[in-house]
């Protein structure tokens, strides 16, 4: 038997002509569907993911314990393990605590995220005997997380008017760039050369091109059709 429409041969079983989709159709004629010219689609087994998050949890562990024990036996206290340990929590935290999930909520694991390598640093500081943390690296990590996690919740939550979210963000960084630069000479002394505008220069008026965009309807249009979006 041959398709209607594109006349190519046809086996007994096919309900539909495998090349124009035409349906078959005989008076009398039920197709067989045992007889299918090709194997039943079967769709292949699926790894559990948690087996391999089990392994890297448990390399994890052992990983923390024999750098403690180490550390503890040859340095006769805890030196340099705090930072292997607090590492090992920190690649946890950020790349395999996620996975544990069904549903991954990105408006909740960024802020965690961010609080975590704050945290590490503030480790850092502290066993190094520093005096950087309070001054700059928590407003940094703070004003990168509020940002960053801000987008990240808008985005989640609203999934729209995502112009006027990343131009405000971007916004946001600029200005935060004159304060890091004041924040940085605080900390570290150096030069104050008065960076900080450049970038925050640069971002305002990204983020000021992204909220026209957003705003004037034609000119939105003729850049989604330029660039095929
Ligand atoms: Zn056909």
């Amino acid at each position: 038997m041959y398709c209607v429409k594109c006349g190519v041969e046809l086996s007994e079983s096919e309900k539909r002509c495998p090349l124009c989709h035409t349906e078959v159709y005989l008076p009398g004629y039920a197709p067989n569907e045992d007889a299918r010219p090709y194997p039943k689609f079967e769709k292949p087994e699926k790894v559990n993911p948690r087996g391999i998050y089990f392994i890297i949890s448990f390399v994890c562990i052992i990983g923390a314990i024999i750098s403690f024990v180490c550390d503890l036996n040859l340095g006769g206290g805890i030196t340099w393990s705090g930072y292997a340990i607090g590492g090992i929590a920190l690649f946890y935290i950020l790349f395999i605590l996620p996975g544990w999930f069904k549903r991954f909520n990105p408006a909740i694991f960024i802020p965690c995220d961010f609080l975590a390598i704050g945290l590490f640093l503030a480790y850092v500081n502290l066993a190094t005997g520093g005096s950087w943390f309070l001054s700059f690296a928590f407003p940094l990590t703070g004003a990168v997380t509020l940002i960053i996690s801000s987008i990240t919740i808008l985005c989640y939550y609203i999934k729209r008017g995502y112009l006027y979210i990343f131009g405000g963000a971007f916004i946001a960084a600029g200005l935060f760039c004159p304060v890091l630069e004041l924040l940085g000479y605080l900390t570290f002394g150096g030069e104050y050369i008065m960076w900080g505008i450049y970038p925050l220069i640069a971002l305002f008026l990204i983020g000021i091109m992204l909220i026209v965009i957003a705003i004037v309807k034609p000119f939105r249009e003729s850049l989604c059709r330029i660039f095929a979006i």
